[in-house]
């Protein structure tokens, strides 16, 4: 008998039983640039993090794996707290080094920092993570930092409508924290670091 080999699911991946329905509308919010912001329906404090709306969707990880898909509040909280993106546990070597596998290298701040979207990957992880990924396969570069502070999001854009609806604008926009006016129509669905002490590293497994 054959035993069918059960795939490993990155802990960043999204999956189909996390899809939670949602209504976005205008809403009056004194601190917003024009006295009116991108709001649920049923809004929570939870929901805005960074002065920013965040993309709802469940932790439960069930279903089927949507492959393609990041899961947002996995996402931001391995952002948050340097967790490897496969294993989902701290992404720090002993020494102090966060790692990282990105597919491609780092974008730049206007301050001039090097900044991404994607999570660290702990040393341990990298290999399965490059066999995992078809594009990280193609062309991968690994990476230690020192440390990483929030920077931006990754967004989509919504403008206001008739009756508090709203309009999609722009999806999948990088937006800095200090971008008030855009944020107050945004929907952040990933969170973006600026890394310190970034430098180029040898690939290989853990040591
Ligand atoms: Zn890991």
């Amino acid at each position: 008998m054959t035993v069918p080999v059960r795939r490993l699911v990155p802990y960043v991946t999204a999956y189909e039983g996390e899809a939670l329905a949602y209504q976005l509308i205008v809403d009056p919010h004194v601190e917003a640039t024009d006295g009116i912001r991108l709001s649920y329906a049923d809004p929570v404090g939870t929901d805005w993090l960074y002065g920013v709306l965040w993309y709802r969707q469940g932790i439960t990880q069930t279903g089927r794996p949507l492959w393609k898909l990041v899961n947002t509040p996995r996402q931001r909280r391995c952002m948050m707290h340097m967790l490897c993106q496969v294993c989902g546990r701290p992404a720090a070597d002993n020494d102090g080094w966060i790692w990282w596998l990105m597919p491609e290298p780092p974008g730049t701040t206007g301050g001039g920092l090097p900044f991404t979207h994607v999570p660290p990957c702990c040393r341990a992880c990298i290999p399965a993570a490059r066999a995992l990924c078809p594009r990280l396969r193609h062309e991968a570069h690994v990476y230690t930092a020192l440390a990483a502070e929030p920077f931006g999001v990754v967004a989509d854009l919504y403008r206001p409508a008739a009756g508090r609806k709203v309009v999609l604008v722009q999806h999948a926009v990088e937006v800095p924290l200090d971008a008030f006016r855009r944020l107050d129509f945004a929907l952040a669905t990933q969170l973006l670091v600026s890394l310190d002490g970034l430098q180029k590293a040898e690939d290989g497994p853990a040591s």
